[in-house]
């Protein structure tokens, strides 16, 4: 969908008012015949039951006007622009209208673009009959929006849309060779440096849980480094690096998923696909910190050649593990991820992660739980959070009694802690691979990265969520 500003209506195409309440005071200031129109228009809201609650809507054909309401004024945040934007675009998709002027109260182009291309969104490629009848709404023009806003909205959801589109892709298609293909393509083309490293650059490197994760499976691991430099370094300007999880698929390895832990699994390689969707976006947004992204991408399978309980690895910074249960994988590839990044020296790693199903239980399918070794870092992530509308909640990694469930009696550390506090004990083992100073977050985002039901502007599969706030956070 095209998004951009214009300075008066364009005539012909429907008109989308976005109102607090129902209060027809736009309307008013915005069209000339709302004498003529509003007796319909009240009408039509009694008829329809429209008082004014968030998302309600009503349409009135002559001339081909939709009313959306935002909800009570002092509830209105930056989210519910994006929110009901979204149910605008897929109210359109499904009236099959390709044109509209948006006309909203307050100036909130970004969050409005955001919206509309998120609401516009489903993932048909492979549905023949929908490939036929695709209806995508072409065009929306923001009445007295802001250029640079909108472009600005337009990229970030693009991103997140990427993101979705790699994450819907199931394991026959996504492996850890074709992701690292298409993270160097779709890298390459907007200038950044991608570097791959194939599974005997791997080992070599001592990047023994990304190997030992990855050696199950009939495709080898590989190792991405994405690489955005600013044109014009600027003094003090950060050096962040985002990581994100790659398993292309998680079928638990030896400790085998049932059917129904299974299913969905391709969802897996989320913090991936988003890694390589922020990079791609800053690239075109050129801030003046430097970004790196790393994945370690691997597929873990059942095999002769899989890594097995009581397995010891040695990992790249030299500290032991023992392997407890082999599902417990995306920690054990991100250890040596968050070592090599740790090395770059960095001044912030945020790590993205489908990490635990703990994390689910404890926030639910729609919160991430975020982690954090710096207080300054942990309450700005949250900060922005409260923009994006991604909702991040902090969970704590000082509680020594609870370190003490990673402790093996063979290794340095095992790679689960039982049931209570899984969401936090994995994070503890990540902590044990960054390096000490550098300040780290890690995002665990097993319950939002997916959805098996529509809401809010996320449409069923891959949602993309991190995106949206890690471009904000490298931004600002
Ligand atoms: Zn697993």
């Amino acid at each position: 969908m095209q998004v951009d500003a214009i300075k008066s209506l364009k005539t012909g195409v429907a008109n989308v008012f976005l109102i607090e309440g129902s209060s027809l005071e736009l309307l008013e200031k915005t069209l000339k015949n709302f004498k003529k129109l509003k007796p319909t228009i009240e009408k039509t809201m009694e008829m329809e039951h429209v008082k004014g609650k968030k998302g309600e809507s009503i349409k009135i054909i002559d001339p081909l006007t939709y009313i959306f309401s935002l909800g009570e004024s002092d509830k209105i945040t930056e989210d519910t622009y994006r929110e009901v934007a979204s149910k605008v675009s897929s109210r359109l998709k499904k009236d099959k209208i390709e044109e509209a002027n948006i006309i909203a109260n307050i100036d909130f182009s970004k969050t409005i673009t955001e919206g509309l291309i998120l609401g516009d969104y489903s993932f048909g490629k492979y549905i023949t009959k929908e490939k036929e009848n695709k209806f995508n709404v072409e065009y929306a023009h923001i009445l007295s929006g802001k250029p640079k806003d909108i472009e600005l909205g337009s990229i970030v959801a693009d991103a997140q849309i990427f993101s979705r589109n790699l994450v819907n892709e199931p394991g026959c298609v996504i492996n850890p060779i074709t992701l690292s293909q298409i993270a160097k393509e779709e890298c390459e083309k907007v200038g950044l440096k991608v570097h791959i490293y194939d599974e005997k650059w791997i080992q070599e490197q001592g990047m023994n849980g990304l190997w030992m994760v990855g050696k199950g499976s009939e495709t080898p691991p590989r190792f991405i480094h994405i690489v955005y430099k600013p044109k014009k370094a600027k003094k003090n300007a950060k050096k962040i690096a985002i990581v994100g999880k790659g398993l292309t698929f998680d079928s638990g390895g030896l400790n085998i998923k049932t059917g129904d832990y299974m299913r969905t699994m391709k969802l897996d390689k989320s913090g991936a696909c988003n890694t390589i969707a922020i990079m791609r976006a800053i690239a075109k947004l050129e801030p003046p910190s430097e970004v790196h992204g790393f994945i370690g991408a691997a597929e873990n399978m059942p095999d002769g050649k899989s890594y097995r309980p009581d397995d010891i690895i040695i990992f790249r910074n030299g500290k032991t593990a023992e392997i407890d249960n082999t599902d417990a994988e995306g920690r054990v590839t991100l250890a040596d991820v968050l070592s090599y990044a740790s090395e770059q020296n960095p001044d912030v790693i945020i790590d993205m992660a489908t990490l635990t199903g703990a994390c689910v239980v404890a926030l639910g399918e729609f919160t991430a739980g975020l982690f954090a070794n710096d207080d300054d870092l942990a309450s700005t992530l949250f900060n922005t959070s409260k923009n994006t509308g991604e909702k991040l909640w902090r969970l704590p990694i000082d509680d020594e009694n609870l370190r003490e469930k990673i402790k093996s009696p063979v290794a340095d550390i095992k790679n689960t802690g039982g049931r209570y506090g899984g969401a936090i004990t994995a994070a503890m083992f990540l902590q044990e691979f960054v390096k000490d100073g550098i300040k780290w977050a890690h995002l665990d985002i097993a319950g939002p990265a997916f959805t098996e039901k529509e809401y809010k502007y996320y449409s069923k599969g891959g949602t993309g969520f991190g995106v949206r706030t890690l471009i904000e956070y490298i931004l600002t």
